[in-house]
């Protein structure tokens, strides 16, 4: 089917108490091992393109691939800008297909983010693109950088969040609760009494991102209060980086062995998506109404 939007997505997971898996497209591979896998569990899936990613992927290129592959499957896919920092960024998107973009201007002062966030919505309503936007700051590097760090000062503050969510009427809202892009340092503590308190003051879908290391029943706790989109990366990229390594730690030399590599990836990733699928309770939704 067509590309849907995001939004349809995250009010059905929001609805049913699961959540849907954004994963990052940096190249063929990732692409087909996320929408074959979305495929095997019959699942809804979300494709990121992070700006942070630009360097490696252009967007030109990918998102014809993108939306001949969604219009043969049969489960329901969202197009997702991730991180996009300007409005020619998301301009970009609306004009490459995209059906969601996050915009993420969690670094501004709060008008300035209230101000740039409304700007968007108003691009984007229009032509059915769903708005993201974060309050308080992520920790990490979104690109999946190595270390994260976390700022509890610079966690999502409720009563902000629902002046947020009505100045700007975004679809859905990204939160700043202990999680952090790359690597956790340790073991990610997360705030649920807070992200319950969120999600009581702003009843929009909330997402949840670096969620590469986070556990399982951490996720269900998650999801359980109002998570509605996870997003993926570090996992993905450190599961290909270990399938890589072994798989020229057995000495191949034949010539044919890099599109043996590039299978091998592509399996390891595959596997990592779907155990996530798994965890997020999403397998199994992909035949209903969107
Ligand atoms: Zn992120």
């Amino acid at each position: 089917m067509p590309l849907v939007t995001m939004k349809s997505v995250l009010d059905r997971a929001y609805k049913h108490g699961y959540a849907v898996g954004a994963f990052n497209v940096v190249n063929i591979e990732f692409l087909e091992a996320i929408i074959e896998t979305a495929e095997e569990r019959q699942s809804p899936v979300i494709l990121s393109i992070g700006e942070a990613h630009f360097p490696y992927i252009k967007l030109e290129n990918i998102c014809p691939a993108i939306h001949a592959m969604a219009a043969q499957s049969p489960v329901p896919i969202a197009l997702n800008l991730d991180h996009g920092g300007s409005f020619e960024v998301i301009i970009r998107a609306i004009r490459n297909g995209f059906t969601g973009v996050m915009y993420d201007g969690s670094k501004l002062r709060f008008e300035e983010n209230v101000a740039n966030t409304r700007e968007i919505v108003k691009l984007c309503r229009p032509v059915g693109v769903t708005v993201e936007a974060e309050l308080g700051a992520v920790g990490g590097d979104e690109g999946g950088g190595l270390m994260s760090k976390i700022d509890t000062s610079l966690f999502t503050d409720p009563h902000q969040a629902a002046d947020f969510v009505r100045l700007t009427a975004i679809d859905a809202l990204a939160v700043a609760i202990g999680n952090a892009h790359g690597k956790y340092k340790g073991e990610p503590m997360l705030d649920f009494d807070r992200l319950e308190t969120i999600r009581k003051a702003v009843n929009i879908p909330l997402v949840l991102h670096g969620g590469s290391g986070i556990s399982s029943k951490d996720f269900k706790q998650a999801i359980g209060r109002g998570i509605a989109k996870i997003n993926i990366f570090t996992g993905m990229s450190q599961s290909a980086l270990s399938a890589a390594q072994k798989f020229l730690n057995t000495g191949v030399e034949k010539y044919h062995a890099y599109p043996q590599l590039m299978r091998s990836i592509k399996d390891a990733v595959k596997k990592t998506v779907s155990e996530q699928i798994e965890i997020f309770g999403s397998s199994g939704e992909a035949g209903h109404q969107f």
